[in-house]
């Protein structure tokens, strides 16, 4: 872990500090569900571990708490918004052709719809 456990600069680290206001679904020790702002699918929440780790390319081993942590996370809101019926999927975008537009590593999870493969 070579990253800062916060970046000042952080979009996702000022949320987590309550310093820029998000819609909170789940906060666990080590992650925390908030709505994205601009919703792709019925169900649209991002699962962002509290250390700030820039991006999958970033994990190594020892990260593997947090990133379980963080899938669980998402997960758990899956089963509360009743999506786990009905189906999910979980995103990761690394960089600029994946759309990559905050460099603090989130998990998408969208659902409540149809959702087309593969994805644009
Ligand atoms: P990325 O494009 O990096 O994979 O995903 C970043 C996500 O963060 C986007 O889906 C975007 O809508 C969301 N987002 C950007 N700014 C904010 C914000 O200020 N609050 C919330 N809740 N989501 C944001
Ligand atoms: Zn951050």
């Amino acid at each position: 872990m070579t990253y800062p456990e916060r970046d000042p600069n952080c979009l996702f680290c000022k949320i987590i500090a309550g310093e820029i206001p998000a819609k909170k679904l789940l906060e666990t020790p080590d992650a925390i569900v908030i709505a994205d702002i601009n919703p792709q699918a019925p169900v649209h929440v991002l699962a962002i571990p509290r250390r700030h780790i820039p991006s999958a390319a970033a994990l190594t081993p020892a990260d593997a708490t947090t990133l379980l942590a963080v899938i669980a996370a998402a997960n758990t809101v899956a089963r509360d918004t009743g999506i786990e019926a009905t189906g999910y999927r979980l995103v990761m975008n690394h960089g600029a052709d994946a759309g990559q537009s905050v460099d603090h590593l989130h998990v998408h999870l969208l659902g409540g719809r149809a959702l087309g493969w593969p994805p644009g």
